[in-house]
């Protein structure tokens, strides 16, 4: 990893063409009307009368108030979406301005989550073309950030800050002479009451407005084959880990995943179903509702680990279950890593700690500890004569996306970033493929007596098909 971040240029070096914007954000203030106080919330400058300045609005710009309160800054006549292709930090731990490059305007909507303190930046329709290191920057407020897609058609930059701040500006510009269009974000330290406040004010109207994350499109037909639900970790904003290498884990899962679909429905005998198939962000929550619409019999989150840097040579696959209690630090590490996806994109989790809490005291069902347990056996035996699997490979922790009662889960870590070794291995196309053979066998030996009965229960009555395997 290069630490030696490209010079971030002074803010005023970079800091014209504020004139155009306060004429156009002096128009939003006025929108804002008696509920200037959320509008600042959400980031949005309102300037006094006086600050509308000499030069004129851009043309193409307009402003509207949208349902949930916010305001989005649109641009006209563009199809496809945006390019953000630099983003740049500047200035101190008082207040600390984040400007990205963009190819045209769109829309914005910022807002802040606390535990911990974040800003989100939410995009419509952007891709990120910025160099991998960008958002290894830091400066002033902000500790580190992140970028990628959060849904459909919706980026997302999530600011990791150093402690309570508040948006006091967030705008774009319209590109002018040889600058491209710009996003604009202020950062201020503020008090922990006031950046309280500020959440709470900005989660209120955001709830009012359409739910932050699609639903997952209703199950398919129930047609008697076992349902198994893929599950590649991460994606979008969320790129799991790196091991320090030029790799992500979210694409790494994600080919695994894609090359177990093809696998699986290649034998007929079962219906795949994907939490993600694109580089798009799923929030731990909606991977196991996913699960349980789709009325799943196995459900397989992949993974890949990495260590810290001087954290021991650790390599190799593991299969995890859901426990209570880790059955060692290392996976009680892991789990709990695994478990920030959420938080890493932004996700306000406070609302939530307690519900997980206590499904993970109350864990799965016996019945499906039982078959998660019985299928993490097999996979083991299967990875044992086709990869390297890691000196303890089946153990347990607490990972959320584990967590439905109602469905046989599996966490498979591929095996380690951090090891070179390793990483050569899941970057290889002879290696993935033993490992989905591997993941091949075992649901087929999983599912060895109900796909053998099928055809009979079928026969019998319509309902047994959907019992869980040998229950
Ligand atoms: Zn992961």
């Amino acid at each position: 990893m290069d630490d030696t971040a490209p010079q971030i240029p002074a803010p005023s070096a970079r800091l014209v063409a504020y004139g155009p914007i306060r004429r156009l954000l002096h128009g939003l203030a006025r929108g804002c009307g008696r509920a200037l106080a959320p509008c600042l919330t959400l980031g949005l400058l309102a300037l006094p009368a006086s600050a509308a300045t000499e030069e004129a609005m851009p043309a193409q710009v307009s402003a509207d108030a949208q349902a949930d309160g916010s305001h989005h800054i649109t641009s006209g006549g563009a199809t496809g979406p945006a390019i953000a292709h630099d983003a740049r930090l500047a200035g101190d731990g008082v207040r600390t301005r984040m400007i990205v490059d963009l190819d045209r305007t769109v829309e914005i909507r910022a807002f802040t989550l606390s535990n911990p303190y974040r800003v989100v930046l939410d995009l419509k329709d952007v891709t990120f073309r910025m160099e991998p290191e960008a958002g290894q920057r830091k400066r002033g407020l902000v500790s580190a950030y992140r970028y990628g897609v959060f849904a459909p058609g919706k980026a997302r930059m999530v600011l990791d800050v150093t402690g309570p701040v508040a948006i006091d500006k967030a705008f774009i510009l319209d590109a002018i002479e040889d600058q491209p269009a710009r996003l604009v974000v202020d950062l201020v330290q503020t008090d922990d009451e006031s950046f309280t406040k500020a959440v709470a004010d900005s989660a209120a109207l955001r709830a009012e407005s359409a739910p932050a994350h699609p639903q997952p499109g209703p199950a398919a037909e129930e047609d008697g084959r076992p349902v198994v639900v893929l599950d590649p970790g991460h994606g979008g904003i969320d790129s799991g880990t790196t091991g320090y290498s030029a790799y992500t884990e979210k694409s790494i899962v994600l080919e695994t995943a894609l090359a177990l679909r093809d696998k699986l429905e290649r034998t007929g005998a079962y219906r795949v179903v994907l939490t993600r198939s694109t580089d798009t962000f799923v929030a731990l929550g909606e991977r196991v509702n996913i699960a349980r619409k789709n009325k799943a019999d196995l459900f397989i989150s992949i993974h890949a680990d990495a260590l810290a840097r001087n954290d021991g040579q650790a390599r190799g696959a593991s299969v995890y279950t859901l426990s209570e209690k880790a059955s060692d630090t290392d996976a009680a590490r892991l789990a709990e890593q695994e478990n920030k996806a959420d938080l890493i994109a932004g996700i306000n989790l406070s609302d939530e700690t307690d519900a997980v809490a206590d499904i993970l005291v109350e864990l799965a069902h016996r019945e499906t500890r039982n078959f998660s347990a019985r299928f993490a056996h097999e996979l083991v035996g299967s990875m044992k004569n086709r990869v390297n699997t890691h000196r303890i490979p089946l153990r347990s922790a607490g990972f959320r996306v584990l967590r439905a009662h109602d469905v046989p889960s599996v966490l498979v870590e591929l095996g380690y970033m951090s090891s070179p070794e390793d990483l050569k291995q899941l970057t290889s196309e002879v290696w993935r493929d033993r490992m989905t053979d591997a993941l091949l066998e075992a649901t087929n030996r999983f599912f060895a007596d109900r796909i053998a009965t099928a055809a009979q229960d079928r026969t019998d009555t319509t309902g047994s098909i959907a019992a869980r395997p040998g229950g």
